[in-house]
């Protein structure tokens, strides 16, 4: 059983809380595993806190977190910064302009049955969906970032974070191997939303009853006929997906106006 109090929620909303927490996560726990950035991983780093500064929906501190570190990174003549370099500034320069992370992680769409089930996973999959629908919103957000000449940059950048930095080394190269196999087939920020869907939607398949699968959310097709019944059709007694109307749903989803701050800081 979880410790946490179970918080409620809406499974047709997005929780900032869980795009805080994954950030949290990912900055102070996952990178912490690497001593120092150097080289490519450093390079990778970069280009995924660019993307987030420019990327994550509604301005406010997340946003100038991120600003504030992609603009100390892209300064620093460095080819090599220490990890502890990269805390400090997250944990206290930011806190003195009164900008910061919350300090703790606050799971809630993403939140588990128990410890251990969903989290960071689950919530590193929404802040990419939100990403890649963010991209589609506002097209020009990622001029002169030299991300920009990129046919799919945020699958680019979460391909690369994914196969470097994931903690799961078997997510990460399940997922290489899929991006290598079909990424060169995304031509434009629609196919980017929904090439990320799709490749969401064969990993529940491949999971759906395995060990990492929560009881109280089994893996399955998404989204349910619940959640967005004009998604499905039937041609010829077989199930086919109209995606038209996926494309419409994620749109919605994982845009802006979905987001709720509910439990957010
Ligand atoms: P998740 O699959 O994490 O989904 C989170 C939420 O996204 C769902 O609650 C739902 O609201 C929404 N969602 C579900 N499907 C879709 C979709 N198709 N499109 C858009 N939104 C959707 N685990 C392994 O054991 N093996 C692996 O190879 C593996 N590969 C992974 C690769 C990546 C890139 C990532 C980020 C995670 C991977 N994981 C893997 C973890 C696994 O996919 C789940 O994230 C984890 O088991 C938690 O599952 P969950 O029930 O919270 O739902």
């Amino acid at each position: 059983q979880s410790t946490e109090p179970w918080r409620d929620f809406h499974r047709w909303k997005v929780y900032t809380a869980d795009l805080e927490s994954a950030l949290h996560y990912l900055l102070r726990v996952e990178l912490a595993t690497h001593n120092t950035l150097e080289g490519e991983e450093l390079k990778i780093f970069k280009d995924f806190v660019t993307l987030v500064a420019k990327l994550y929906p509604g301005g406010g501190s997340v946003v100038k977190l991120m600003e504030t570190l992609s603009d100390w990174l892209l300064s620093l003549p460095l080819q090599r910064i220490p990890y502890q370099a990269v805390l400090d500034l997250v944990d206290n320069k930011m806190r003195i302009s009164g900008v910061f992370l919350g300090a703790e992680l606050r799971w809630v769409g993403c939140q588990g049955s128990r410890t251990g089930l969903r989290g960071y996973p689950c919530s590193l999959w929404t802040l990419f969906h939100v990403l890649t629908v963010q991209h589609d919103a506002t097209p020009t957000a990622l001029e002169n970032t030299g991300l920009e000449g990129e046919a799919a940059p945020v699958l680019q950048v979460m391909r690369r974070y994914i196969r470097t930095f994931f903690g799961c080394e078997q997510c990460g190269r399940h997922f290489e191997q899929a991006a290598s196999a079909t990424l060169d087939r995304v031509q434009n920020r629609e196919d980017q939303i929904l090439w990320l869907w799709n490749q969401h939607n064969r990993v529940n398949y491949r999971l759906a009853g395995s060990l990492s699968d929560d009881p109280l959310f089994p893996k399955a097709p998404w989204p349910s006929p619940s959640l967005c019944s004009s998604c499905h059709e039937e041609k010829n007694g077989v199930h086919v997906w109209n995606q038209d109307n996926v494309l419409h749903f994620l749109r919605q989803h994982y845009g802006a106006s979905n987001l709720s701050p509910k439990y957010s800081l």
